[in-house]
């Protein structure tokens, strides 16, 4: 216990403060600096923002890119796009905002020495895809964290965020934000004018596939643990589209992403007798979910509907026909390339396996769903559009505020804007912090004001599965099953298990209906209420406490939002089996919910879709 008797309280003031120094957050905090000269910007980072976030490991492509410069695609475009790949439900003010900006960004990229792959004809960027431009991008992170850290006053690294504070001096308004060090235990009260949440998706908040031997590989990073939901859904911020979890068609086993496979080296997919089997679900799909299976290109969510009704017809498993295009010595070096800059362990397990795409036509499959609100998803908070381009009912302030005062989010946080991908959340970062530094500026002399009761309560809350643990250690006499408190692990593998079976996991193949999301409830309030005798070990086992507790508020809100919207609007990521159709009538709207913290209960409605783009 000597550690933690040792427990100081540093207080940090800032104008903004951003939480998670992922690509939002480097976005945020360079962006913050330009408009905001004189101004404090401190990023804080539960990890290192060298290596931190999805992107930590590198990536082979940028995935949203105009080229403006070249008439290649213009913004409009792009919300067509991501408007039909959602099933017609995206907010166009959003996604158009960053699409005119982003451009820019990858610009920036290049200037600070990302390499960018050069057709040798045009001389223009590489195109993997219509949107995907190619990198070698190994160092994607670090070169854009270095760009964050020099624009900041300070970046506080190792410090999880695990609430926000809010002003004592005016209701509704954001203060601050605690958290602790996860290496020295030293409790962090950070004070700000401003606050820009840019905490990332959620992964591990359902069962994965790999368990056992492979616990804790998933497609989207372990480490994104829905902190990006669970603080503004703590302080009353509407959340919106939380129902839209992803489900990703991907390499088995490896999570190998299959973007470049099908753009760049044009492979395709068969069932396990070779056969092409799309054409086969068209008219069963269309009977689900009308014109929408006539669209180009067929939505994410379709093409993985036709994936798991063959998987059910008992012709699996799919495979990637790769062993026709890895006789071209040029996409063999691509294909594995792709891997190794981005996800090694996807070639580690070929190589395990003895698959070698050249001989073998590896498998896929269908991961376990994730929260996000980057990728072709758009779960998230729901945010204020910009002046010159959002409808008056999608403008309650500054851009990209949600709807607590001097609190705004970007990338995965916020919702409604599918397909921003790396480049699209760093742009939204930018954004962003633009109108943070307007609101700060704007305060003048008015400082939002942080009870010394509130943070000095938190503090107590978020050191005690500590406590917890020191005292309910003593009652056991051999093993770790203590009958006085419950491991982080422990509560994960539950949560997990929850959300598969009820709330449509790999093991219904996705399927839910009302019966199984309100008995899903009843375990959730179950579950949170023994989150109070988390006993945790050491102070890693403290941060997976509280990332515990942030995991099992989103998935509370996942599943309120999955029974309130009352049809299937995304079969491929999720059914309800009591309303197996699309419903274009009563749901071609988005919904909200808002978490009452001192009732604990949701309240759900819908808001309107506006079509801005023709
Ligand atoms: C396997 C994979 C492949 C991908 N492929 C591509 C691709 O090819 N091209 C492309 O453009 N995009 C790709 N993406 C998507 C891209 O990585 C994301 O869209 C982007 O990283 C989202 O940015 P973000 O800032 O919202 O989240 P992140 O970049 O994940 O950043 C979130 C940050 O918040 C920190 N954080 C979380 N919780 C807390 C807390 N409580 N306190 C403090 N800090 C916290 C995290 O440590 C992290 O640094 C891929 C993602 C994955 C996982």
């Amino acid at each position: 216990m000597g550690l933690f008797s040792r427990r100081k309280t540093v207080f940090v003031d800032s104008d903004v403060l951003v939480v998670g120094g992922g690509m939002a957050g480097c976005g945020a905090t360079y962006e913050a600096r330009y408009w905001g000269r004189d101004l404090k910007v401190v990023c804080v980072e539960k990890a290192n923002i060298e290596r931190s976030g999805a992107v930590a490991q590198g990536l082979y492509a940028i995935n949203c890119y105009m080229g403006m410069q070249w008439d290649e695609n213009q913004p409009e475009d792009h919300v067509r796009y991501a408007r039909n790949d959602l099933m017609g439900l995206v907010r166009e003010d959003l996604g158009y905002d960053i699409a005119r900006h982003v451009d820019s960004s990858v610009h920036k990229f290049e200037d600070w020495g990302l390499p960018i792959m050069k057709d040798p004809d045009t001389g223009r960027y590489q195109r993997e895809g219509k949107w995907q431009i190619m990198i070698h991008g190994e160092s994607y992170k670090p070169i854009v964290a270095e760009a964050a850290r020099k624009a900041a006053t300070e970046v506080y690294n190792r410090i999880m965020v695990t609430h926000l504070l809010m002003d004592q001096s005016k209701p509704n308004r954001v203060a601050g934000a605690v958290g602790f060090n996860v290496r020295s235990g030293d409790f962090y009260v950070f004070r700000s004018k401003a606050v820009i949440v840019c905490a990332g998706g959620a992964s591990h908040i359902y069962k994965p596939r790999a368990v056992g031997e492979g616990m804790g590989r998933t497609w989207y990073a372990p480490w994104s643990s829905a902190s990006a939901y669970a603080l503004p859904i703590l302080v009353g911020a509407k959340m919106t589209q939380m129902e839209n979890r992803i489900v990703l068609t991907r390499f088995k086993d490896g999570y190998g992403p299959v973007g470049a496979y099908f753009l760049h080296l044009k492979t395709y997919t068969e069932n396990a007798y070779g056969e092409e089997y799309e054409s086969k679900w068209y008219d069963q799909t269309k009977e689900l979910v009308g014109d929408y299976i006539d669209r180009h290109p067929v939505p994410t969510c379709l093409r993985n509907h036709a994936f798991l009704e063959e998987i059910k017809a008992g012709r699996g498993p799919i495979r990637m026909v790769t062993m026709e295009a890895f006789q071209d010595p040029h996409k063999e070096t691509v294909g594995w390339e792709n891997f190794l800059g981005m996800t090694i362990g996807q070639a580690v397990v070929w190589a395990s396996q003895n698959i070698d795409p050249k001989h073998v036509n590896p498998e896929l499959t269908t991961s376990e769903p994730y929260v996000m609100g980057s990728h072709a998803t758009c779960s998230g908070a729901w945010a204020s559009g910009p002046e010159d381009y959002a409808p008056p009912e999608y403008q309650w302030g500054y851009n990209r505020m949600m709807t607590v005062d001097g609190l705004f989010g970007a990338g995965d946080t916020i919702g409604g804007t599918a397909h921003k991908f790396s480049s699209g959340s760093y742009t939204e970062g930018r954004i962003a912090a633009k109108a943070a530094v307007k609101y700060v500026n704007d305060l003048g002399a008015e400082q939002p004001q942080v009870s010394e009761r509130e943070y000095e309560d938190l503090e107590k809350v978020i050191f005690q599965p500590l406590e917890n643990y020191k005292v309910g250690r003593n009652e056991i006499v051999a093993g770790t099953v203590s009958p006085s408190y419950m491991l982080p692990l422990n509560g994960l593998q539950r949560l997990e298990k929850i959300m598969d079976e009820y709330v449509g996991g790999i093991s219904s193949l996705y399927m839910t209906n009302e019966p199984l999301l309100t008995r899903g409830l009843e375990l959730l309030d179950m579950l949170k209420e023994d989150l109070d005798h988390l006993g945790a070990e050491d102070l890693h086992q403290l941060q997976r406490a509280w990332e515990l507790h942030h995991r099992v508020l989103a998935s509370e809100a996942v599943t309120h939002h999955t029974l309130y919207r009352t049809e299937t609007r995304w079969p491929g990521y999720y059914y309800r089996g009591d309303f197996p159709k699309l419903d274009d009538t009563d749901w071609h709207c988005f919904t909200l919910s808002r978490y009452d913290r001192n009732s604990g209960k949701w309240e759900l409605e819908k808001a309107p879709v506006y079509h801005i783009i023709n």
